[in-house]
């Protein structure tokens, strides 16, 4: 099981180099205007794309009772599924609550009620897609107000829960540290099973993701580059999108 991972690991770090280089080669991988059409971050529990579109009766129940307010609807700007929700990671990622209160509000099945705890969760995988931005690797500090983005967000909701407040609180006591937050912050029980930081060839450290993640998109969400240089790929397994690379 052991061996297992570490060759996993090697992949991992092989494989996101190499998908840096076909995407950079292709161009239309990185299109954020194609991700956003065909493929979003659907809150937990999605069912399958199409199946998910004529289920969902775009109700917002499930973002009534987030209390992260991660769950959007989609609106005419988005195009497909005009009113759907989904989760907008560069603003706030899924913190895995114990019950998926979400799903269990869900009253179509658009979010499968089999979807009970955190580790029925598969949104996605995380993906270290700009490993080169990453301050990790270079040693540098989180400079005072890197969390900016997350208090403005958490300023704009009109219901800011406890959760919320204590989340930032918590990103204030890592200024003028080392960047670790993707891995910290991951929000699942065994959170090294999803990722790590892991010593780099050029004296700096970066994260590592394993086939524990779940895609939640919370690394995307505070990581502090302007481009966040870790992001979620929807709806794609660890092993679908590296056996792709
Ligand atoms: S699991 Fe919790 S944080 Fe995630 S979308 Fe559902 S209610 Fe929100
Ligand atoms: S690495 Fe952790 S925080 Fe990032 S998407 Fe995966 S489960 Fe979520
Ligand atoms: S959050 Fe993670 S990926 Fe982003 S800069 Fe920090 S260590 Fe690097």
């Amino acid at each position: 099981m052991a061996k297992i991972q570490t060759d996993r690991r090697e992949f991992v770090k092989y494989s996101t180099l190499g998908m840096l280089g076909l995407a950079l080669g292709g161009g239309i991988f990185f299109s954020p205007y194609l991700a956003a059409k065909e493929n979003r971050l659907r809150p937990p529990g999605a069912v399958d794309e199409k199946k998910f579109l004529s289920l969902c009766i775009k109700c917002g129940q499930c973002l009534q009772v987030c209390p992260y307010n991660s769950i959007k609807l989609s609106d005419i700007a988005k195009r497909a599924g005009l009113g759907t929700p989904y989760i907008d990671a560069n603003e706030r990622g899924c913190y895995a609550c114990s019950a998926v209160p979400c799903v269990l509000a869900c009253p179509s099945g658009a979010l499968n009620h089999h979807c009970e705890k955190p580790q029925d969760i598969h949104m996605g995988i995380a993906v270290l897609e700009f490993p080169d931005t990453c301050i990790a690797m270079s040693n540098t500090p989180l400079p005072k107000g890197y969390n900016d983005k997350m208090s403005n967000f958490t300023n704009s909701v009109r219901n800011v829960t406890k959760l919320e407040t204590d989340l930032l609180k918590k990103l204030d006591e890592y200024e003028g540290k080392q960047c670790t937050l993707c891995a910290d912050m991951c929000p699942i029980e065994n959170p090294m099973d999803a990722i790590s930081m892991v010593s780099d060839a050029g004296g700096g450290s970066k994260p590592e993701i394993y086939d524990g993640c779940i895609g939640c998109g919370v690394c995307q969400e505070v990581c502090p580059t302007s481009i966040p240089s870790i992001v979620v790929k929807p709806r794609i397994t660890y092993d679908e999108y590296y056996n792709k690379a």
